[in-house]
């Protein structure tokens, strides 16, 4: 059987300050909200126009689904795939924490049937894998 040549495009879609460590450990939610400045709220737009046809899986950050629930909705209405990369950008090494973590985002992931789950840094325990395999959104 000939396989067609294709090509695979996933994007981890979160804020800016996620590629700084320096802001991993704040967790006050409203002066991470400040600190985007409407920043992902807008930058889908170009993203989604210059992908135009092509889908993708996009793994988004759930506290930008939080703040700005319009993002994964126009993620979904061009008809890509939304995965979860994680609620808050930081290493999730500790299985609590990744628990907790994929708590708080239970209600998006819900709302669009999300599946895919691409750790932040690609950072994962082994026990990360039973508890994703448990997680129902
Ligand atoms: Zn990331």
């Amino acid at each position: 059987m000939p396989v067609s040549s294709r090509v695979l495009l996933s994007i981890d879609y979160e804020p800016w300050f996620a590629l700084f460590r320096y802001y991993d450990r704040l967790s006050d939610r409203a002066r991470r909200r400040k600190l985007d400045e409407g920043f992902t709220a807008y930058a889908i737009d170009p993203i989604l126009e210059q992908l135009g046809a092509a889908k993708a899986s996009i793994y988004l950050v759930g506290e930008i689904a939080e703040w700005y629930p319009q993002v994964p909705q126009k993620i979904v209405a061009a008809g890509h795939e939304l995965g979860l990369h994680c609620h808050i950008h930081r290493p999730l090494i500790n299985v609590d924490e990744l628990a907790e973590d994929l708590r708080a985002s239970v209600p998006w992931c819900k709302l669009y049937g999300v599946r895919g789950y691409r750790a932040p840094m690609v950072g994962i325990h082994e026990e990360a894998y039973e508890l994703l395999k448990r997680s129902v959104f």
